[in-house]
């Protein structure tokens, strides 16, 4: 006999996505609990004090170009700090592509490629909120289909790359490779389309405290409307969730089947088993004694840098990653807090953040793979270490169960899964289970700290389980 249900909703996994949910649901007027494996909440947006030492380190995100655009996030007052640099990438020991904040900038940098960054650029920047609400949104539907259009057309002529210069080219190439797959690809010119033009518009920030504070302050907004998150609170079958009218499901695929398998129809079950994993993060975190030696001094004032050299060399890396082989270069995205955020580090300590890009399931220690790839454009950068800690790609499941084999976006970034995302389905929210959504970087707009895929989840259940309308606060019935 199941047993009387006493709350409205429970969500399973407390990542940015889960807690977004919750944040729509609790704010709906409706009973919410969370519940977390982990001792703390917030998923792939947790920060720590690592090496007994008082400096904060970011475990998983620490770069939030997302979040500063997110129509969700941008409901909260976030403490963000701005780069001037938002990303850079040396390519060789005489050059390096810089993207400032400043367009103008950017492009007088660019030499004769300046003119054909700003028409890249210039259209995106104008119709940005378009553009970002496109590609945050349930991407089978899109709201905007010319906008969708136009992106489509701006994603290819990116893959195709018609910049002269090398250090245009591999400003690109780096940010195409935050889709973690084979390169050129449509879904990598998609990536590139969003972030590059939002280095010029949102920005790249990084949280003041680090990204714990985004979840920290969806924990707070949950608990102001009345929700509870729970951690240490593991959940192993979603039956032991009977007691909610609604249950969201933070989780990969792998993590639904876990929990629901046995009671989810055939098909369905099918599906998400064929659900393809992608090349993994391994990740290492630095604590060392002074600013990373950047050959390029202009580097000390970039958020994040790309470690890829030319854009032949970046595919050629991150082709060889997807073919399930180590690159002898991996890719690297290196984040420097310090650049946006002085308070991060205490007197002769700062964080650095590193992860390359390696094959699913990866069992090798980063460490000096990406300790090599940082003293090629900074030498003496291995002095200046007191302390690492290395999380290859084979552990990260340990740490977060969203992260299968290491891979970060919860499902590989293939076209297929992204018009799938996870199975093909009217609405990919929905399971076929009676009351049971996903909510996760599974499901649409995918992987990133935005808390997109969270407030779509939630709006479904709101709509079909509560009957909420659009405009009402309350519930039909
Ligand atoms: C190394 C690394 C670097 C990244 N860098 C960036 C970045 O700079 N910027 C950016 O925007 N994104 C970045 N990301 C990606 C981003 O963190 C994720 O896309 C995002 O966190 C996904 O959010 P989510 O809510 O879908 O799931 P997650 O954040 O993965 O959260 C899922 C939660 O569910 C919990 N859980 C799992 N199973 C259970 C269970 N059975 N019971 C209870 N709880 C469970 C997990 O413990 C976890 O807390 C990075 C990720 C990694 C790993």
């Amino acid at each position: 006999m199941s047993p009387p249900v006493t709350l409205d909703v429970a969500v399973v996994g407390s990542g940015p996505n889960g807690l977004a949910a919750a944040v729509v649901l609790a704010r709906a007027g409706l009973s919410v609990e969370v519940y977390e494996a982990s001792a703390e909440p917030g998923g792939g947006a947790r920060s720590k004090r690592l090496f007994d030492s008082d400096v904060v380190h970011d475990i998983c995100s620490a770069v939030h170009p997302m979040a500063a655009a997110s129509p969700f996030l941008r409901q909260f007052d976030l403490d963000l700090c701005y780069p001037e640099i938002p990303y850079a990438h040396p390519i060789d020991e005489k050059t390096t592509g810089i993207a400032y904040a400043d367009l103008d900038r950017t492009c007088a940098r660019l030499g004769t490629d300046g003119a054909k960054w700003r028409r890249f650029m210039a259209p995106l920047i104008e119709h940005s909120d378009e553009i970002t609400e496109v590609l945050l949104g349930d991407l089978r539907r899109p709201p905007r289909p010319r906008t969708a259009a136009y992106i489509a057309t701006r994603a290819l002529a990116a893959t195709v790359n018609s910049f002269r210069s090398k250090e245009a080219a591999a400003l690109i190439a780096g940010v195409e490779a935050h889709a973690l797959g084979k390169l050129p690809s449509l879904i990598g010119g998609g990536i590139a389309v969003l972030l590059c033009h939002l280095a010029h518009t949102t920005g790249w920030p990084i949280p003041r405290g680090g990204s714990q504070r985004i979840s920290d302050a969806l924990v707070a907004d949950i608990e102001a409307h009345g929700g509870r998150v729970r951690t240490n609170a593991r959940v192993a079958d979603v039956r032991e969730l009977a007691h909610a009218r609604a249950v969201l499901l933070d989780l990969a695929p792998k993590g639904v089947l876990d929990l629901a398998g046995p009671l989810l129809p055939q098909q369905y079950r099918r599906a998400l088993e064929k659900v393809r994993y992608g090349p993994a993060a391994a990740k290492v975190d630095f604590l060392v004694s002074e600013a990373i030696p950047w050959r390029e001094k202009e580097l000390a004032r970039a958020g994040t840098v790309h470690i890829g050299g030319t854009r032949a060399e970046v595919h050629a890396a991150e082709n060889a990653v997807a073919a399930g082989k180590r690159a002898r270069d991996p890719f690297v995205l290196l984040s420097q807090p310090m650049a946006a955020d002085p308070s991060r580090g205490l007197p002769g300590k700062q964080p650095i953040w590193a992860y390359a890009h390696v094959p699913h399931g990866d069992p090798l220690d980063p460490t000096a793979a990406i300790i090599r790839r940082i003293e090629r454009f900074a030498p003496g950068f291995r002095d200046t270490i007191l302390a690492s800690r290395a999380i290859p790609a084979s552990e990260f499941e340990a740490y977060n169960a969203n992260y299968v084999g290491g891979d970060i976006a919860a499902a590989a970034v293939t076209m297929r899964q992204v018009l799938g995302r996870p199975v093909l389905r009217w609405d990919p929210y929905r399971t076929p289970l009676r009351g049971v959504y996903l909510c996760s970087a599974a499901t649409p707009p995918g992987p990133g700290v935005h808390g997109m895929a969270g407030q779509h989840a939630a709006e479904r259940v709101l709509r079909n389980e509560f009957g909420y309308r659009p405009g009402r606060t309350r519930p039909v019935s």
